[in-house]
């Protein structure tokens, strides 16, 4: 007559792959979100970019409009200077004139500065774009794996509960509910070997040498007195 922990042992090993199953299906939106929230990532800094790029755009066409107006303004002092009439009004215009150019040319100075900033800003708008089209291939490839492997594992997970409930068939009734309680609570083994030496293969501390015995008997079912898995010491 074979041990009856043999059948239980059976259907141990289907659980822990159960459980692999589940762990890993259960994991993979998970990976998804941590691949979109990539690309979102990538993104959010393009727009970063292309904000900035866009302000540096606005700032340096409202200084150009201002250099053009302070032009015709000395174009129109220029005008009224030459029509001035005393020596007073014509040293106001000249310092006018001068207020005005000084203005033009710190103006023209921020406007190379920009252009410097604008040119700088497209490089790193186009790089950025160039990584989110890359991120965005890549990642809907990955996507696609990650919902095929899904499907993979679900297909999987459907045919060894199958082959888990056929096991589970040929098992004592009272020993498998026996075995549930334990793997529900301890969430890896409830059946554990006997380790050489008589320790128990779940926390491995040492066995009475009365359980070690009965470990071997078909007719009993003993737990470990340290962490409660049946222990198990097949006949070699
Ligand atoms: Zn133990």
């Amino acid at each position: 007559m074979s041990h009856p922990l043999e059948s239980i042992v059976a259907v141990q090993k289907k659980d822990r792959r159960l459980i692999k199953l589940m762990r890993e299906i259960r994991d993979i939106p998970q990976r998804k979100q941590d691949i979109e929230a990539q690309l979102a990532g990538s993104a959010q800094k393009l727009e970063t970019a292309v904000d900035s790029r866009k302000h540096t755009e606005v700032t340096l066409k409202e200084q150009e409009l201002e250099v053009e107006s302070l032009k015709e303004r000395v174009t129109k002092y220029k005008n009224q200077q030459m029509e001035a009439t005393t020596n007073e009004q014509y040293r106001a215009f000249v310092k006018e004139i001068g207020t005005a150019e000084r203005e033009i040319s710190d103006l023209e100075e921020k406007e190379i500065v920009l252009m410097e900033a604008l040119e700088k800003g497209k490089v790193i708008e186009s790089e950025r774009e160039a990584t989110l089209s890359g991120e965005r291939a890549e990642i809907s490839d990955e996507l696609g794996e990650l919902d095929a492997r899904a499907a993979e594992l679900n297909e999987q997970l459907e045919q060894m509960k199958a082959t888990r409930a056929r096991a589970a068939e040929q098992c004592d009734k009272s020993i498998l509910q026996k075995y549930a309680r334990i793997m529900n609570n301890k969430r890896d083994f409830a059946v554990v070997m006997v380790e050489p030496g008589g320790h128990c293969g779940g926390c491995h501390m040492k066995l009475p040498p009365q359980v070690t015995n009965d470990a071997r008997n078909p007719a009993k079912i003993v737990a470990c007195n340290f962490c409660g898995r049946i222990v198990y010491n097949p006949v070699s």
